[in-house]
């Protein structure tokens, strides 16, 4: 099997990357064991250092890594350099932190000693997705290696340069080999690295598809799996929000990563009394953004990842459009330079419950404007998903705000007047079909250590 790398913006190839066999699969998960036994010892001082060094090994290759984004995907420069200041930021995060989240916790109990301690458990698997190449991979390889575990990466198909680039800087900080890997593997061998006995758990972040399949297969051999699936997020517009203010953030959050986000804002739920003001503003600020090549420093949004999903968007909006919903703006594939895969943004309006704009996460730069009669029908709206990753409520009322994110929406976090994002410091992850478990902050190191209670009579 070969891996190709595509240039988005040009439908050129970059590189073939091949696959590697089953025996050279084999020897790196043989290599990882062989790391783990050592790596399992050394003492939480040692590793968090190698997170320190790991964090100043990215930031000086940070240039040669944003180009290898915008090359293999299409991330504009500037946003892949901020993607990877966001890596050297979690390694320092965990390498701070992470002792304290792992020291042994002492629980009262009938004992003369009874505590809770955080033991490494061994390989696990990551399968990761192409839309944030590097901060998908480290939010995982941060606290994983600060717990004593040791990584194996299954990056996708179209992001094989970045997957060896990040082997390769985690052996340049100086962790010792085997401590992560690249396998370099398509998703249908997955099936035999997850049923590997010395693979212990799997992380997967990627479609919801992709995890049930995950799910099915590594439950069905008991082990534990963290998925951090799609999401179709719900933005509030209430009637007294500041619309400015809520437009700006409302189309920053559609067009991050070129839409191309699992917390990208996808559907906007406007209060009936301000729809026409709002979406008149949020229009402008979704028009104003400039498309074009990731490497010019004029660019805001690049091409999409691949143009087969640029396709698969467009039909998407074709879709919404047979179905009844407008466009306000963008919504025609650029007739030009062959392969390219950009894609204008777009705004549909009149999306209703039904239309596939609704029910199905739109992963591209296209907004999707719902009316709500009043806040309990936003609610209504919001939470009639199947997802429930993140969720977020523009208006004044500071305190009916904070009622509906801690209480009435239905999702992993709830962000009030401001984009969802996430934060090395806060837990991220979802509900029903976005997935569960969680990573980053004190809970994302404990997703994946044995919890072992210490009983001294
Ligand atoms: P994807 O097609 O599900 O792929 C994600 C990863 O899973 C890739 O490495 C892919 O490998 C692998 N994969 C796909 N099918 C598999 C199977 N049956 N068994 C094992 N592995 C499999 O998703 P994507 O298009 O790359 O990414 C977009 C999706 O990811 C969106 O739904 C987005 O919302 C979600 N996402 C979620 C989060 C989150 O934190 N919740 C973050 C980012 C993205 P191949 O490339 O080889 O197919």
């Amino acid at each position: 099997m070969i891996f190709h790398s595509i240039n988005p913006a040009t439908g050129r190839q970059v590189k073939r990357y091949t696959a590697h066999s089953t025996a050279q699969t084999g020897k790196r998960i043989t290599r990882a064991q062989q790391c783990w036994l050592q790596w399992r010892e050394t003492a939480l001082a040692d590793r968090a250092q190698l997170l320190v060094k790991l964090a100043l090994v990215l930031e000086q290759r940070k240039e040669e890594m944003a180009i290898l984004m915008a090359v293999e995907m299409g991330k504009p420069l500037k946003d892949g350099r901020a993607e990877i200041d966001k890596c050297a930021s979690v390694c320092r995060y965990y390498a701070e932190h992470g002792t304290s989240f792992l020291a042994d916790q002492a629980v009262a109990t009938a004992a003369a000693s009874s505590y809770v301690s955080f033991q490494p458990i061994g390989l696990v698997l990551a399968i990761m997705p192409w839309n944030f190449p590097f901060w998908q991979v480290f939010r995982f390889l941060a606290p994983a290696l600060m717990a004593g575990n040791c990584g194996l990466l299954k990056h996708a198909s179209n992001v094989p340069g970045c997957a060896l680039a990040i082997e390769s800087l985690v052996a340049e900080a100086g962790f010792p080999a085997g401590v992560f890997q690249t396998l370099l593997l398509g998703s249908g061998a997955m099936n035999d690295v997850i049923a590997h006995p010395l693979v212990k758990a799997v992380t997967l972040t990627g479609s919801t598809e992709a995890g049930r399949k995950v799910a099915e297969k590594a439950g069905s051999l008991l082990k534990k799996t963290v998925l951090e699936l799609g999401g179709s997020d719900p933005y509030l517009v209430l009637a007294d929000a500041d619309l400015g203010e809520a437009a700006a953030a409302c189309a920053s959050s559609r067009l991050i990563n070129n839409g191309q986000s699992c917390i990208a804002a996808k559907r906007f739920i406007v209060a009936a009394s301000v729809e026409k003001d709002f979406t008149a503003l949020f229009c402008a600020e979704m028009s104003r953004r400039t498309t074009g090549d990731p490497f010019d420093p004029e660019t805001d949004l690049g091409p999409m990842a691949r143009a087969d999903l640029r396709n698969e968007l467009h039909e998407q909006v074709l879709q919404n459009i047979r179905a009844g919903a407008r466009c306000l703006t963008g919504g025609t594939v650029p007739q030009k330079q062959g392969n390219h895969a950009f894609y204008q943004p777009t705004v549909l309006s009149g999306v209703k419950k039904g239309m596939p704009a609704f029910s199905e996460e739109i992963f591209g730069p296209v907004a999707s404007i719902i009316r709500a009669r009043d806040t309990r029908h936003a609610v209504e709206l919001a939470n009639g998903s199947i997802f429930g990753l993140g969720a977020a409520v523009f208006t004044r009322n500071a305190a009916l705000a904070e009622s509906l994110a801690r209480n009435q929406l239905q999702a992993g976090s709830c962000f009030v007047n401001d984009l969802v994002r996430s934060d090395p410091r806060l837990p991220f992850g979802g509900i029903n079909q976005s997935g569960y478990g969680r990573e980053l902050g004190e809970f994302g190191i404990h997703e994946f250590v044995n919890i072992k209670t210490v009983y001294i009579s």
